[in-house]
């Protein structure tokens, strides 16, 4: 199923996103995971893809399994920038082969160490999206955008320009970097719609579950993390377990604000985590029947 299928329904969605193994060695670790987390029978759910090619090996299987063994609509992740448009062009093929009818297109992270762009390579996404309108229009395409802006962008208005850029090119919805303070995101909405991107905006809300990953998520996306989640941490930060109650707590409050607000289309980073994604979805059990 396209997710611009089930965006249109008026009703709410929760989808999850999960990442494939880093080694062979944890396939199988991952592939239950995914089970549980599929499980739990969320709209959607979608499989990151790793730019330095690491994990991107297994993200077609992943969807694939996702999709026929689970029954749950799944979206590939894609991005362009350590592969040559030729390997683009190929995982593309193997998306088609698979069936899989979701991919995000995304520039990923340039590597620090890596010439770029060679001439063979896409600078953005935008070319990403372009490219896949010509080699497989059948697929529903999707972006990602930054509450907060993207931490090259020049400016805030400049990123919005690029966004609107990628909408005019195909790309059919966006979902967010996490973000940890509502009222962001409310501004964002504001600023995009007057810049006239139309198309549905999934929230994407990440569980904070212990002080490590905090720093990593803050090194990853620069988000800015608000009193309140910084009053939790210093106060839970070094008992894991209430650290994980608390950061569970913190992404359901999340959630049921950007409900009651008229947000309908929710997606959480669940990170291979299906005991996070089972304690949200219970929090949320009757809320989402609203
Ligand atoms: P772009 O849209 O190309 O934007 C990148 C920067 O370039 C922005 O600052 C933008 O303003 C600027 N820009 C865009 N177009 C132009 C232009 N024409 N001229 C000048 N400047 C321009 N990474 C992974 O490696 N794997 C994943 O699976 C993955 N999944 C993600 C999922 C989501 C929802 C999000 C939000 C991010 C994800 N990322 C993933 C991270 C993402 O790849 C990085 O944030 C990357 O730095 C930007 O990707 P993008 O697609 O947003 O790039």
């Amino acid at each position: 199923m396209k997710i611009t299928q089930l965006l249109q329904e008026d009703k709410v969605t929760l989808s999850l996103e999960v990442f494939p193994p880093k080694k062979d060695t944890a396939v199988e670790q991952v592939s239950r995971s995914v089970r549980e987390i599929a499980a739990l029978q969320p709209d959607f759910m979608s499989v990151t893809y790793g730019a330095g090619g690491g994990t991107s090996a297994y993200t077609v299987q992943l969807a694939q399994e996702i999709k026929a063994e689970y029954d749950v609509p799944s979206m590939a992740h894609l991005t362009c920038v350590s592969s040559t448009k030729e390997t683009v062009k190929k995982q593309l093929e193997c998306m088609q082969e698979a069936g899989i009818e979701n991919v995000l297109a995304l520039r990923g992270d340039i590597p620090a160490d890596a010439e770029f762009p060679l001439p063979d390579q896409f600078h953005y996404a935008v070319e990403l999206v372009r490219y896949i309108k010509q080699i497989a229009p059948e697929m529903c395409i999707g972006g990602a955008c930054y509450p907060e802006g993207h931490p090259e962008a020049v400016s805030k208005a400049q990123d919005i320009q690029h966004i609107k850029e990628k909408v005019d090119a195909g790309c059919e919805f966006l979902t967010t970097q996490m973000f940890f303070d509502n009222d962001i995101h409310y501004n964002f909405l504001y600023r995009i719609r007057e810049a006239g991107i139309t198309v549905p905006v999934l929230p994407g809300i990440m569980p904070i579950t212990s002080a490590a990953q905090m720093k990593r998520s803050q090194e990853l996306s620069g988000t800015v993390f608000p009193r309140r989640f910084l009053a939790i941490l210093d106060r839970f930060g070094s008992s894991p377990e209430a650290m994980k109650q608390a950061g569970i707590a913190y992404a359901t409050d999340q959630i049921i604000d950007l409900l009651a607000n008229g947000v309908n289309n929710i997606h959480i980073y669940s990170m291979n985590k299906p005991e996070i994604a089972i304690a949200i979805m219970n929090n949320l059990s009757e809320i989402i029947k609203c």
